[in-house]
């Protein structure tokens, strides 16, 4: 009998609390991982027995992922084999489960207003790409006496996840009830709406600064996987280091003043019909992370003290390469800068991106001033952000 098995004797979520789950940290993991936290933990999952693998690095790669590629993708997927044989074979305690979920769509904010929140289809079939890079020859996990865990799961539609987690956990956590699941995906939801709330609220803390005081900031318009060091090479951090603040639109406010002001005017106009509609700019609006950037595009356009878009992107990312002509054209024609950093992998060349970022930071230096200023004039009245708090 495996041992994962042996330690659970009961359904009570105390006897889980000996159990260990990795949970390889990429792709969309990065916009939901306070989900998974929130569900593992209702579930009788210790906090501390719940381990994220590190962010992605050449040396995580090399270690534990070498080898072990599978089809040729893009470069968010290929450094999955690092992630997975860091939970593997690169722990002090060795994991009970192994928990890589395969997220088919996403509980974007933009939810009801799009088409669709489809996740990325490499993203939904990454875990199965992945894993067949360690049970090609001889099945890894099992050697391990590792569980591998991968629900298909639709974290866009509340209603259904509760079944879908039941079916493939009731035999991985004896006991368990699609009752105690419901709850326990509550759980997620709640601790995940929580973590989005707080940081959307220091969002909006850095906007009224900015606003009060005349100020630049930029606005990082990228997947959620491109704040992992490795993947979006922190780019925006040795922005950062000039004085000016970052936001991300995956955390951009969404508080209805906010989007009253900025959206009013076009849903009067009868262009929109919500301040989340982007329609006006992307019809196909299927993918989640692609309406998210999208509709950050807009939103910079709108924002005075945005004066940067920095936009980041993926070697081999499919998925972006549509989006890069109206995402530069919408953020422009505002008069907003905008820098675009296509086709990272895993060289981060110090060279030219310290040369890039000097650029943007001159740039910055030399116009912020102006631009906040003709996007001022043209603003709706009654801005929210100026307001006395
Ligand atoms: S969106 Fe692009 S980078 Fe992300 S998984 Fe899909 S193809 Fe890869």
């Amino acid at each position: 009998m495996p041992r994962w098995f042996a330690r659970t004797p009961s359904g009570d979520p105390k006897s889980r609390s000996h159990l260990r789950v990795g949970i390889p940290r990429l792709l969309n993991v990065w916009s939901t991982h306070q989900f998974w936290w929130g569900f593992l933990t209702a579930l009788g999952i210790e906090g501390e027995a719940i381990v994220f693998s590190s962010d992605t690095s050449e040396d995580q790669n090399r270690q534990f992922g070498k080898g072990r590629g599978t089809v040729d993708c893009c470069y968010p997927v290929k450094c999955g084999a690092g992630h997975y044989g860091e939970l593997v074979f690169g722990q002090k305690r060795k994991i009970d489960i192994f928990f890589s979920p395969m997220i088919y769509t996403l509980p974007s904010f933009l939810r009801g207003h799009v088409a669709e929140t489809l996740s990325c289809p490499r993203v939904m079939a990454g875990p199965e790409n992945i894993k067949a890079g360690f049970i090609k020859e001889k099945d890894v996990f099992a050697e391990n006496g590792i569980r591998y865990v991968s629900p298909l799961v639709s974290l866009g539609e509340p209603l259904i996840v509760p079944k879908q987690l039941y079916e493939t956990l009731k035999d991985v956590l004896p006991g368990l009830t699609l009752e105690e699941t419901r709850r326990a995906v509550h759980e997620g939801y709640q601790t995940l709406q929580d973590f989005n709330e707080r940081l959307r609220a220091k969002g909006r803390e850095v906007l009224e600064a900015c606003a009060r005081e005349d100020k630049p900031c930029l606005l990082v318009l990228a997947r959620p996987y491109h704040m992992d060091p490795g993947i979006g090479h922190e780019i925006e951090v040795d922005l950062q280091v000039y004085g000016y603040p970052i936001l991300w639109v995956q955390y951009f406010p969404v508080d209805p003043d906010l989007l009253g002001w900025m959206f009013g005017e076009d849903i009067r106009a009868g262009i929109v019909k919500s301040p989340f509609d982007i329609s006006d700019v992307w019809p196909s609006s299927y993918s989640s992370n692609t309406n998210e950037i999208l509709w950050g595009a807009k939103v910079a356009a709108r924002v005075p003290w945005i004066a940067c878009v920095i936009r980041l992107s993926s070697y081999e990312c499919g998925m972006d390469q549509p989006t890069y002509t109206p995402i530069q054209q919408i953020v422009e024609r505002s008069g907003t800068l905008f820098f675009s950093f296509q086709d990272l992998d895993s060289t981060k060349p110090a060279g030219s991106v310290k040369i890039r970022v000097e650029t943007i930071a001159h740039y910055l230096e030399k116009y912020s001033t102006e631009i906040i200023e003709k996007k001022k004039a043209s603003m709706p009245p009654g801005c929210p952000l100026l307001r006395d708090p």
